[in-house]
């Protein structure tokens, strides 16, 4: 069976890696690079890591594993009843098409918008980087896990940072756990600027509802807008991302899409863990298994500097600190979430029991 593959992210590469040996799998990438962590771009941009260990596989990786790789190459269109994906450089059949087209940085829309950098990609991080490196400072707008992720990478390599965000809480969790990522993030040089919108942008700084902050290198982190744009343009459903069923299923027949691009019952997932999760279990299915991937249940990692935080589940409500590290979330007596801070290594066993949980439901 041929397997192509839309997009060399965490998702496209997974997805690539669970099929190869089994099918003859090609992947088109329209950034000349292989395969790079994201999440591990902001430790790049702080120099806390050297730009070689972004990149776990190097193209003979690819060519060991069997995989066919296209760098450089777009996807332009599906012709859906001939079964070929057409590119900007040529057209494959497949049998089976996987769009893992990801997700851009949303752009803001204010006046000097063009004074803002957004962080994606690894081009993203070489520009911003070298900024950072010929002014010493930051100005981050966005409090969401990327924002919180520069910042704290950032002031731990002794860069000056601020950061503005529109509310007081981060990641919608409670003012407790947001107070404490804000002590912690604070301690290590972070300097907030909270309930402060953005109004606009010019070279020397952000004029926010709160006031004019002072900054060169203003970055914005405000959210992600699926790729769904190939989708769209051979007539696949779309929403905010790409429709999908629980079985990764786009409206188009053996056409699939996992990771950002995706949208299942109005959830994208937009982490990592998300997409390469997407990945194993649309693996599974194309051999043929019974799996399911548990949408339903938000479970995200990050490191804000040296503070490692778990997200899982539902954690809105009033919670309870079951340790020094785990404010756990109940409805009804049952445990629905928890966040786990510091020191995370319970957050993989209390996943484990809520996954568990949603399959017997
Ligand atoms: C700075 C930063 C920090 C992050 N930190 C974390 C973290 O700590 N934990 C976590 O879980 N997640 C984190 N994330 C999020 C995570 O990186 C994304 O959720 C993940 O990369 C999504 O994977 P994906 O495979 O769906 O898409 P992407 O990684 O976006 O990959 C999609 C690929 O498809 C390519 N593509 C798109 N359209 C086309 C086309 N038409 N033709 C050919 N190629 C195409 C793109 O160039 C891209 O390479 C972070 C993201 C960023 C930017």
């Amino acid at each position: 069976m041929r397997v192509v593959i839309i997009g060399n992210g965490p998702g496209g590469v997974e997805l690539a890696k669970e099929l190869s040996g089994e099918h003859e799998v090609l992947i088109i990438e329209r950034e000349e690079v292989p395969f790079y962590s994201k999440p591990m771009l902001s430790h790049y941009i702080a120099g806390l890591i050297e730009r070689e260990k972004l990149f776990p596989y190097p193209i003979d990786w690819y060519e060991g594993k069997g995989i066919g790789l296209r760098l450089g190459e777009e996807a332009k269109l599906i012709d859906r009843a001939r079964k070929v994906l057409i590119t900007d450089k040529g057209e494959y059949p497949y049998d089976i098409l996987v769009i893992a087209t990801g997700a851009r940085a949303r752009e803001p829309t204010v006046e000097g918008k063009e004074h803002l950098l957004t962080l994606r990609s690894i081009e993203d991080a070489d520009r911003i980087k070298a900024l950072l490196e010929e002014h010493g400072e930051a100005l981050i707008v966005g409090g969401g896990f990327i924002g919180l992720e520069l910042a704290g990478n950032l002031a731990k390599a002794g860069y000056g940072v601020k950061l503005i965000h529109r509310r007081d809480t981060f990641l919608g969790l409670d003012e407790e756990l947001s107070g404490l990522i804000r002590e912690r993030l604070g301690e290590a040089g972070v300097e907030f600027h909270l309930d402060a919108e953005l109004l606009k942008a010019d070279e020397n700084g952000i004029q926010t509802s709160k006031g004019y902050i002072e900054g060169k290198v203003k970055i914005c982190a405000i959210g992600i807008v699926p790729n769904v744009e190939i989708a769209r343009r051979s007539g696949i459903q779309t929403g905010r991302g790409i429709l999908i069923d629980d079985h990764f299923r786009t409206s188009a027949k053996d056409v699939y899409a996992i990771g950002d691009c995706a949208e299942y019952s109005g959830i994208i997932c937009g982490t990592a863990k998300g997409a390469t999760g997407h990945a194993r279990v649309l693996a599974n299915i194309l051999r043929g298994k019974e799996d399911r991937y548990p949408f339903e249940l938000r479970s995200s990692i990050f490191k804000f500097g040296d503070l490692p935080i778990a997200i899982i589940g539902k954690t809105r409500g009033d919670g309870e600190w079951i340790d020094g590290h785990t404010k756990a979330f109940f409805q009804d007596g049952k445990l629905v979430g928890a966040v786990v801070i510091g020191d995370i290594k319970r957050a993989f066993s209390i996943e484990k029991e809520l996954k568990e949980e949603l399959y017997k439901a």
